[in-house]
């Protein structure tokens, strides 16, 4: 089976010279959760997306995505959308002009509300993402991405579209993308129906500010490694209170910084 959508599964490019798509028109469900990505490497998505249990939900019309690609809106003969930084230094920037065109089109049919609607610059500047940033994202009617490349972009239209800057963690990655595929991922998981079993996204790691307790399947017994019996015991009461004591276990052993401060000391 293949699992990349095809263009009419949910994935559009929007163009600027096009008028703006209807978007019900599309194959997706009227109000899906919809991602707008702006990027100078649109074929980059979906991506890994477009796989598995996202790029059936993509298929199936639970969200959609389109893209926006920066091109187009180039200045020159050469659509250049990067000039050198202002007061000098290596790289390239992307021009405030070139990028205030694209978020224009990304922002067509969009609440204005950024509560409704966040406007996003991935950034290792920015606000960590966490799962709280997908619940409320995936909690929004939708979401804009804007991925940079080279330097970054420049701040003048960052401040005039009011865009948050986040970060997929501490580290410096060559552009957006692949920190919007991460945190795509992240909040199209969390849309009703994407998953099989919605207990899943109740009791995994950070939900309940724990990380998750180990997991096992068969075989019982794999070279001379036997699953912890408690798990093969049928007592449910049991199995939960072990699952939640090796969830606090790992979680004072790797990530005390998340539990409350009396919490922390075995
Ligand atoms: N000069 C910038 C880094 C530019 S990296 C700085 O020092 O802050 C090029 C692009 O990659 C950025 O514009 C951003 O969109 C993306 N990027 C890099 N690291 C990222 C991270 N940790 N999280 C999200 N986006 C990132």
């Amino acid at each position: 089976m293949s699992e990349t959508p095809s263009k009419s599964h949910g994935r559009l490019s929007l163009r600027p010279s096009a008028q703006p798509r209807d978007l019900m028109a599309e194959t997706a469900r009227p109000g899906a959760w919809e991602a707008r990505v702006v990027t100078l490497l649109p074929d980059a998505f979906p991506g890994v997306l477009g796989h598995s249990l996202t790029g059936r939900a993509l298929q199936e019309g639970l969200w959609r995505l389109e893209t926006v690609d920066l091109r187009p809106f180039g200045v020159g003969r050469h659509l250049n959308v990067d000039d050198t930084p202002a007061g000098g230094g290596a790289g390239m920037v992307l021009r405030a002009d070139v990028v205030d065109r694209a978020l224009r089109q990304a922002a067509r049919g969009a609440p204005e509300d950024r509560g409704r609607w966040p406007v996003v610059y991935l950034s290792p500047r920015g606000r960590p993402f966490t799962q709280a940033t997908a619940r409320a994202w995936a909690a929004a009617d939708g979401v804009t991405l804007l991925c940079g490349r080279f330097e970054g972009v420049d701040q003048r239209v960052l401040d005039a579209h009011a865009v948050e800057e986040v970060s997929l963690g501490d580290f410096v990655l060559t552009g957006g993308e692949i920190a919007a595929q991460a945190m795509l991922d992240a909040c199209v998981r969390l849309l009703p129906g994407v998953l099989g079993n919605a207990a899943s996204v109740e009791d995994e790691s950070f939900s309940a500010r724990l990380l998750e307790h180990p997991h096992y399947t068969r075989p019982a017994d794999w070279q001379g490694r036997a699953i912890p019996p408690v798990l093969l015991s049928g007592n449910h009461a049991a199995i939960a209170a072990w699952r939640r004591e090796e969830a606090l276990r790992l979680t004072r052993a790797r990530r005390p910084d998340l539990l409350p401060p009396d919490d922390g000391d075995p």
